[in-house]
């Protein structure tokens, strides 16, 4: 047992007080000797690689360099002495031939190519950023041997602190943190946990660091800050020790619960949200055991929320303060705008006899849903309503069309919302953090009328290639600097690389620098687009010699076995019209779309193709049946949506403009809000380590 009674001391451990953080009745089980109880609201992949890594990388790297006569703290030593050059490479050399590649050696046929990628990239980003932290001690280079010794102080060792409770109970608690570095040149210090896994609930994942943080401080006097370092789901999360001091206020009422559930004080104290209950084997049992819940109790107070979520400083991810909201409208306002609407949309159907039901509203970021459902009986059909389209216009004072599309139950009328929502990259990213897919290619499109975020995954079958078409002040040029922005924002570093075309020579100008160009520019020239075009094809196909030589069928695989880095290469063309003027380049282009689109996903060669023509001439058989996933914009006809989304599917050209877009994949459409890559995220520290 972790825990126990001892003359008016209480003992327990980190891990039981995090486990008292998720529910205190939790504690009180495990205390009880149910083993599972420590399950109960663990989010992960199943996989145990994060408990691997840690075991025989991290930590083995961190104990050595508390031993004097370990071999690695040797090589650390020369490694400082004998280079002025930055860390990075070095350090990087030496975590790889020591720990990483040994580790791989014993225990790499039990894990799958996944797992063996996610370590790899943890151990990458954990090492650049262990690198930057080492360099920012002057002194470790003046004398290494002495320097090693005071930074890696607090290695292997486990920390004691004691907490007086409010009745006078004495709780003792210990733990041993992952790994733990002073700066004795600034007198502060780091404390570092791995996890395998970025669970939804970040706050929850903390507070097991922040009792250690509480422990480095009681024991040295020094308050840490903390960085999770999360090997899926991006990371290092950097949490600056001003925002630690201010999440530290919340522990005080997770100590008295704890006591409270050490001395079996009932009713125990229950978890501050019902959630987890539904996931808890004992729902319903622990009243009997435990004593009534009563939620609220539990609940944290204000000033002991974290004030950020934690600052990605080399992930996949954004959190917070970069990503400050935009002033929305009040929830109040938007029920009145829907309500409003709901209520002129009854009434001209009424008029028009049409008899509906109401079935409520949902207001998106820029337009307002409206639902109603048909009168069979009364022979109101769904295509009644959509005929009615323009009287709905005119009466209700919108300035398009409505689209009126049948859903499950309902029929949806979509009208724009008096002041529209501006939705930046960064909300999109951060709001869509919970639904956010595994993949190395993701990027957040768009946000539905229902908050959800939606996110393309150009490792999906189904959306390895894009079409896109819009008009012009459709959005389509904001749209594909996002796709561009939200890739290398959320994909792990230096692991996507584009050959961006545009004829136009305006859509991609703030990009010009970017370092993940393939050809170290943006090529506005037909000639050279045809020629890049052409050189993806080929290596394309030199791709394919080397994952049939190394037996694997996949980028991916082949990355974790051969331990080389081929970066997956987006090939975006804005106005791919421009390059099909010609007879003989418009079937050479529909020959590299073809090979491109239709053997490209497995060596990682992903195509997206943009016009604001999509007519038949532009968009031609050949290239609707390779583009899988469609993305219209506003057009000006219902046949230019058509020719996009596919047959039946006419309502592109009501959209509102500026983002706002239909996505389908020929069978079924969604509507989203595109997201807009302002300049605050261009200007932002976050972005230039990207962009560089
Ligand atoms: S059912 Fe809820 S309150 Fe009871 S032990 Fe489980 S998580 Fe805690």
């Amino acid at each position: 047992m972790g825990s126990g009674e001892r003359e008016n001391v209480l003992t327990l451990s980190a891990t039981d007080l995090a486990l008292c953080q998720r529910c205190p009745r939790l504690l009180a089980y495990k205390d009880a000797g149910r083993r599972n109880a420590w399950r109960v609201g663990i989010e992960g992949s199943g996989k145990r690689y994060g408990s691997l890594f840690h075991k025989h990388v991290a930590e083995a790297f961190f104990s050595d360099m508390g031993e004097t006569a370990a071999p690695g703290r040797e090589a650390m030593r020369l490694l400082l002495s004998g280079t002025s050059k930055g860390l990075s490479e070095g350090l990087s050399d030496l975590i790889r031939t020591r720990y990483f590649n040994p580790f791989l050696a014993e225990h790499g046929s039990r894990l799958n190519a996944d797992c063996v990628m996610a370590m790899a990239d943890g151990t990458a980003f954990w090492v650049r950023d262990l690198a930057g932290i080492l360099e920012a001690i002057p002194s470790l280079r003046k004398d290494p041997e002495r320097g090693l010794g005071r930074v890696f102080a607090g290695a292997g060792r486990t920390l004691r602190a004691l907490y007086s409770t409010e009745d006078g109970t004495m709780l003792k608690v210990s733990g041993r943190c992952d790994a733990l570095i002073f700066n004795p040149d600034s007198g502060t210090a780091c404390l570092f946990e791995f996890k395998g896994y970025r669970p939804t609930d970040p706050t929850a994942a903390l507070s097991q660091s922040l009792i250690y943080a509480w422990l480095v401080e009681s024991a040295t006097g020094v308050l840490p800050s903390v960085r999770l370092i999360y090997l899926e789901g991006g990371g290092p999360f950097a949490f600056p020790k001003e925002d630690v001091a201010s999440m530290l206020r919340g522990l005080p009422p997770l100590f008295e619960s704890a006591r409270s559930v050490l001395l079996r004080r009932k009713p125990l104290p229950a978890p501050a949200s019902e959630s987890l209950c539904s996931r808890c084997p004992w729902d319903g049992e622990c009243n009997k055991e435990w004593g009534a819940r009563d939620f609220s109790l539990s609940r944290v107070p204000p000033e002991s929320v974290p004030v950020s979520g934690g600052t990605d400083i080399g992930g996949g991810s954004l959190e917070g303060p970069l990503l400050e909201e935009r002033a929305a409208p009040a929830a109040s306002e938007e029920t009145e705008e829907g309500r409003e609407r709901m209520k002129q949309l009854l009434r001209t159907l009424e008029a028009l006899k049409l008899s509906v039901t109401d079935e409520g509203f949902v207001c998106g970021p820029c337009f307002v849903r409206l639902k109603v459902r048909p009168d069979a009986t009364r022979g109101t059909t769904v295509r009644k309503i959509e005929a009615r389209a323009d009287d709905l216009q005119v009466q209700m004072e919108l300035p398009v069309l409505p689209m009126i599309q049948a859903q499950g139950g309902y029929v949806s009328v979509d009208v724009p919302r008096t002041r529209r929502q501006v939705l930046s990259l960064e909300t999109l990213i951060r709001k869509g953090a919970e639904n956010r897919p595994r993949s190395e290619a993701a990027f957040p499109l768009g946000m539905g009328v229902d908050g959800r975020v939606f996110w393309a995954d150009l490792a999906e079958p189904a959306m390895t290639s894009a079409l896109i078409g819009g008009t012009s002040g459709s959005g389509k040029s904001v749209l594909l600097r996002s796709v561009v922005i939200g890739l290398l924002l959320c994909a792990p570093q230096d692991s996507v690389c584009f050959t961006l075309i545009d004829p136009k020579r305006v859509t991609f100008t703030d990009l010009a620098e970017l370092s993940a160009l393939e050809e170290g520019r943006i090529l506005c020239d037909a000639d050279e687009a045809m020629e890049a075009l052409g050189g993806a094809v080929d290596e394309m196909e030199r791709r394919y010699g080397l994952l049939e030589k190394a037996r694997v069928s996949h980028l991916t695989d082949y990355n974790a076995a051969s331990g080389e880095r081929l970066r997956r290469r987006v090939v975006i063309v804005d106005e791919y019209a421009d390059l099909m003027t010609h007879k003989g380049t418009a079937r050479k282009l529909e020959h590299f779309i073809q090979r491109l689109c239709q053997k490209g996903r497995a060596a990682g060669f992903h195509l997206l193709m943009a016009t604001q023509r999509p007519d038949a001439k532009v968009v031609t058989g050949v290239i609707k049946a390779n583009l899988q996933l469609r993305v219209a914009l506003k057009v000006a006809s219902r046949s230019n949506s058509q020719i996009i989304l596919g047959e039946g599917f006419t309502q592109a050209q009501c959209l509102l403009g500026h983002g706002d877009m239909l996505v389908g994949d020929g069978a079924c459409v969604e509507r989203l809000q595109g997201p807009l890559a302002g300049p605050e995220l261009l200007g932002s520290e976050h972005w230039d380590v990207r962009r560089r």
